[in-house]
């Protein structure tokens, strides 16, 4: 650079050390302790003091200190010109990104749009239960159908939507048959499972079930009083038929087939540990805390705004809280939004849930056929069509081809908008490995699929989380750290998130 441009030499910038090495790519955070969490591209992490930071970033490190060690076990400098620490990040990259094989491997099939409950935060445009041009046809099933088997993944997993699925269990049946008979030339390892609210459970139903090891996925969101009154019914009666078919269900399908979510809504939030304990009785290994979506009729219902990000935020901790303390007291029971991401703060593995995927997994890795054939890039770009807005319809397997639905240009969109890697606000977040981006959450709520982070609840509440697990894991309790590896190293990761 010609002097009498100004600049210094790279001298002045103390960036000529005693012990060169090279910085391999890596984002930091500030901590509240005055520490830097330093992570590189695949989610290793270290914590430094700020002047070993400083040392670090300035080539300064001493080559026998344990900091300098560390900083080259994580992957966060390379000391010579070797090749094998970047193919060896290059391929804990493509680990953590394997979610992308395959290609869409989760397919929704809205069998009807009846149901006999009328959630408050139903995320859906349900119908009554009598109405049943709302059912998916059979020839709309064999061609969604045939459209999945187009997909090159060698796992596909089928699940029943509503409404509520059950009450259209005649095509359930029908279209499990086709799909398996349809697998008899294809080879793929089919699983199903049904969303149900249980309520219209029969012996007969649980037969073919049994027959067909299909699971079953449903709703339980806490204590009878908190329960029935997020989730009402004729009779009102929704957590005791629940209950009940829950046990019939484990009896006859087997005890882990049997899972359930919750949702949570603002009578919720009084309840953090009254709804775990509801689980831990029912006996579930585990509970998912939800927030509540903003789709469909939530939204119009105007529930969806019943609480903002930051009580959710505080209702999360002091759930995780009471959580840790039951293991703690030798109850062994997991938080799965933090198994999933513990999953990905500490281990090289992917986790197959799709709001939380750079690229996002809305029609790459799951997608959603509706009763009257349309095809939607997720469950929620399918919510946001049943309130008239169809920017997420990929097309209808009775008018387009695959390539058209799968190539399309809704589907590139969604892509080029859901590199978390690259977004505005993101790109320098030093919680990108474990974060993702959330397009049609963006979309529905700011009106654009990037979204603006710092207003964006899908960020504040994924940053309080990390942050909040990162200062558990960080506290020195032995026993966290232990749990928390754990979880993230477990198997049991719930049906809908395997990958
Ligand atoms: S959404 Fe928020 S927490 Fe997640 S990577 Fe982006 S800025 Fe970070």
């Amino acid at each position: 650079m010609p002097a009498d441009l100004g600049f210094h030499p790279k001298e002045h910038y103390g960036l000529v050390s005693a012990h060169p090495y090279r910085l391999l790519p890596f984002r930091f955070m500030r901590w509240q302790t005055g520490e830097v969490l330093v992570v590189n591209d695949v989610g290793e992490h270290l914590f430094l003091d700020a002047s070993s930071f400083d040392a670090f970033v300035r080539h300064r490190l001493d080559s026998g200190s344990d900091t300098y060690l560390d900083c080259k076990a994580k992957h966060l400098l390379a000391d010579s010109d070797s090749t094998v620490p970047i193919d060896l990040l290059a391929t804990k990259y493509r680990t953590k990104k394997s979610f992308l094989e395959g290609f869409t491997k989760l397919h929704l099939f809205v069998v009807t749009l009846r149901c006999d409950h009328s959630c408050h935060y139903c995320q859906v445009s349900r119908v009554t239960e009598d109405r049943e041009r709302f059912d998916m046809s059979r020839e709309t099933a064999e061609r969604a159908v045939n459209l999945m088997f187009r997909s090159p993944a060698r796992d596909l997993k089928v699940e029943f939507q509503g409404g509520e699925p059950l009450l259209n269990f005649q095509l359930i049946r029908y279209l499990v048959n086709y799909a398996n008979e349809c697998n008899t030339q294809e080879g793929r390892r089919l699983e199903f499972v049904i969303a149900t609210n249980l309520s219209p459970l029969t012996d007969e139903m649980l037969v073919f079930m049994r027959e067909h090891s299909i699971f079953i996925s449903t709703s339980l969101d806490g204590p009878e009083a908190v329960h029935n009154a997020n989730r009402p019914r004729r009779g009102n009666d929704s957590y005791e038929i629940t209950l009940r078919n829950i046990g019939r269900a484990r009896e006859a399908l087997g005890h882990d087939r049997v899972s359930a979510i919750m949702t949570t809504t603002e009578r919720s939030l009084l309840h953090p540990r009254e709804i775990i304990d509801e689980y831990v009785r029912q006996d579930f290994d585990s509970i998912f805390l939800r927030p509540i979506s903003p789709y469909g009729f939530a939204i119009r219902t105007r529930k969806a705004w019943e609480y903002g990000a930051q009580e959710f935020i505080e209702f999360y901790k002091a759930a995780l809280d009471h959580v840790i303390n039951l293991n703690r007291n030798g109850v062994a029971f997991m938080e799965v939004y933090a198994q999933i991401l513990l999953r990905r703060m500490l281990t090289p593995f992917p986790t197959g849930y799709m709001d939380l995927q750079s690229p996002a997994g809305a029609g790459v890795g799951v997608v959603a056929y509706n009763y009257d054939g349309d095809v939607y890039a997720s469950d929620e770009a399918r919510m946001l069509a049943e309130m008239g807005d169809f920017s997420f319809r990929l097309g209808n397997v009775h008018e387009q081809t695959y390539e058209e639905i799968f190539g399309g240009s809704v589907l590139q969109a969604l892509q080029e908008a859901s590199c978390v890697e690259a977004l505005p606000g993101c790109s320098e977040c030093a919680f990108v490995p474990y974060c993702g981006a959330d397009p049609i959450f963006h979309w529905a709520t700011q009106g654009d699929p990037v979204g603006n982070r710092p207003t964006s609840a899908f960020c504040t509440k994924n940053m309080a989380l990390l942050k909040h697990l990162f200062g558990l894991l960080h506290s020195g309790d032995a026993f966290i750290e232990k749990l928390f590896l754990q979880w993230a190293t477990s198997q049991d990761l719930p049906h809908r998130l395997a990958s």
